[in-house]
């Protein structure tokens, strides 16, 4: 996000306004509390996309820290191919809040891109099928297989090695902008029922998975309409497909449950989740599935810095923190005002079509004066927020590049949410005069 050049820091691909850069302190040099971040010179910046979403608890969470300093000085790294207390720990407290049907945990990835390739590995020997179903607008990692996969073609231009010909894209339930020109809730969601046609014409006839984003994270914060996950799981065991769940953005509390499963009612053979189990930013990733799956042996899917015990340990208390009686109550009870606050901003402004999102995870798709979609619009607006406001925010790339991501920390209290919301207020209103 923050690409740093020379002592000073700019924002990647965002245009200059009026010849000032926005302007930043190298991150390394900032500190951090909550949602705020502060620079040498005094000044705060107020994050409302918690990092890269992976910041669950916010900047330096003292029971994260505490767990993990406490961990660094018994031992940082040991192989994952040793079992060890913690490594039990975190499997026991991951599923004791599992979504339904999954009893058991993979624990040797660090990063949300190689959790994805594991649970499609598991899939595809657990099923001796090797086609893999995934949507328009997906994103799901910057490996070379993940990057195949994913929907945002243009990732791949340079890239050429990342193809898979066993992959299927299929369209994505996106109904502000529906691909088959339809409307819900008359519409018979074609976004789930027209997956037989790819399946019988596109695919080999031999699909693993289909693999989805619960909401649609860096496509453009798209949440599907009711029944959509019930049709698609119903057209799963129709054609003996295997359904995985990247939970890489929306696992860990961000829908304002520990899974955007619980949110949405689905039942997943597979779900994988990264980013926000760190808590605080530690790098940590897992994949949990039904049992029966777990056809991998330990050298079939492990990394060297896999299961790093400083990282579990980071895991383990952050699942404390989530997990503790109230907590997930808590972020429902605000993601109503924060729903309130922004669609109210949706309301008030004529560059902005849709509001949409739910819990913690919410976005604001950005249009011109002519109402079509603008990344320019939407990048003006990033770079007033954090120049003039001190806001930080995200675009969600992978789509049209014209949604406004709002993803704050778990931790936000309500007062933090509301500064969040004005701020916000404030550039949208400028860029639109
Ligand atoms: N899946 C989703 C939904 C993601 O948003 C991301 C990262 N943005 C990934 C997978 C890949 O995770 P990582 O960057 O940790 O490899």
């Amino acid at each position: 996000f923050y690409r740093q050049r020379g002592g000073g820091v700019e924002i990647a691909n965002a245009p200059v306004l009026d010849g000032e850069t926005a302007e930043l302190p190298p991150r390394d040099r900032l500190k951090g509390c909550g949602l705020r971040l502060f620079g040498a010179d005094g000044l705060e910046y107020l994050d409302a996309v918690s990092g890269t979403f992976n910041l669950s608890l916010g900047y330096n969470h003292p029971a994260v820290v505490r767990g993990v300093r406490a961990q660094l000085e018994r031992i940082v790294h040991i192989s994952s191919h040793f079992s060890g207390e913690v490594v039990e720990t975190v499997k026991r407290k991951l599923l004791a809040h599992a979504p339904p049907g999954i009893d058991a945990v993979w624990l040797r990835d660090v990063t949300g891109s190689t959790a994805v390739e594991g649970a499609i590995k598991f899939a595809q020997k657990y099923t001796g099928k090797t086609d893999v179903i995934s949507l328009f607008h997906s994103h799901h990692g910057q490996t070379a297989y993940t990057t195949a996969i994913s929907g945002n073609a243009f990732r791949r231009a340079n890239q050429p090695d990342a193809t898979s010909s066993h992959s299927i894209k299929v369209p994505a339930p996106y109904c502000h902008r529906c691909f088959f020109g339809a409307e819900y809730p008359g519409c018979g969601l074609p976004c789930v029922s027209r997956i037989q046609d790819f399946i019988d014409y596109a695919s080999s006839g031999r699909v693993a998975a289909v693999i989805v984003e619960p909401v649609q994270g860096n496509g453009g914060n798209i949440v599907p309409p009711h029944g959509y996950f019930d049709e698609l799981r119903a057209l799963c065991d129709r054609n003996g497909m295997l359904l995985i769940l990247d939970e890489v953005q929306t696992g860990i509390g961000r829908t304002g449950h520990m899974y955007a499963s619980e949110t949405f009612g689905i039942r997943p053979d597979l779900v994988v989740i990264a980013k926000g189990l760190g808590g605080i930013g530690i790098p940590v990733a897992a994949i949990l599935m039904r049992s029966p799956l777990l056809v991998l042996d330990g050298h079939e899917h492990s990394f060297t810095s896999g299961a790093n015990l400083v990282a579990l340990a980071a895991a383990e208390a952050t699942l404390d923190t989530i997990t503790a009686p109230g907590f997930l109550e808590n972020v429902r009870r605000k993601s109503i005002l924060l729903r309130r606050c922004l669609e109210s901003i949706g309301r008030d402004s004529q560059i902005v079509s849709d509001v949409r999102g739910v819990g913690f995870m919410w976005g604001l798709e950005v249009v011109d004066a002519a109402r079509r979609p603008s990344s320019e619009v939407t990048e003006r607006i990033i770079e007033v927020a954090l120049r003039k406001h001190r806001l930080i925010l995200r675009n969600a790339r992978y789509g049209r590049g014209n949604v406004l991501k709002v993803r704050p920390a778990l931790v936000a209290t309500e007062a933090d949410l509301i500064e969040i919301t004005q701020r916000l207020r404030e550039a949208i209103a400028e860029v639109e005069d």
